[in-house]
């Protein structure tokens, strides 16, 4: 896909109570300014990235880029998984995504119990891959080290603008 890697940020809202931590899959969600950032040609499905909250440590992540069953599906929604245990819930927090490589497309799936096993599939997936020299150098990207620190320092810029001139709109 030739809009990757894809770097956007923006803050963590509430989701739509899917119950993601109840699978002990939570899914930081951002916000409609983000998702309709969204170059044209970047598919829905599972993505596998880097993610950081605030000015925190850079973890490994999935995402899904999908429609939002909530907005009759005419809305896309986009949610990233931190390959990370945090003490502590994070809205209102900002989170920085870059987008790196593909998994596969949206499905359904038959049960939960299916579900569950394809997501933990995603993760092993992102995990190897991410390894690899070239994504491993996406870690190391200024766009994390520029990463505004939520409500506490004054950033130079605000969010909204770094993501903007950063998606190249
Ligand atoms: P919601 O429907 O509000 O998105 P979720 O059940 O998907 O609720 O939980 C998401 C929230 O869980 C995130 O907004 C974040 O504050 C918190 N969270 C805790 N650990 C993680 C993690 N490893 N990855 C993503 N979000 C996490
Ligand atoms: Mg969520």
């Amino acid at each position: 896909m030739k809009s990757l890697p894809y770097f956007c940020r923006g803050e963590v809202i509430k989701g739509f109570g899917r119950g993601s931590k109840e699978l002990g899959i939570p899914t930081a969600n951002l916000p409609d300014s983000v998702v309709d950032n969204l170059p044209a040609d970047l598919n829905t499905g599972i993505y596998y990235g880097w993610a950081c909250v605030g000015a925190g440590d850079i973890h490994k992540m999935v995402m899904s880029i999908g429609w939002n069953p909530f907005y009759k599906n005419i809305k896309k929604s986009m949610e990233a998984h931190l390959i990370h245990t945090f003490k502590e819930d994070f809205y209102g927090e900002i989170l920085s995504v870059v987008l790196v490589g593909y998994v596969r497309p949206e499905r359904s799936f038959s049960s939960l119990e299916a579900l569950i096993l394809a997501i933990t599939g995603d993760i092993e997936e992102a995990k190897v891959k991410l390894e690899l020299p070239e994504h491993l150098e996406l870690r190391g990207d200024n766009f994390f080290t520029s990463a505004p620190s939520g409500s506490s320092a004054a950033p130079p810029t605000a969010p909204s603008a770094s993501q903007t001139i950063l998606n190249g709109h």
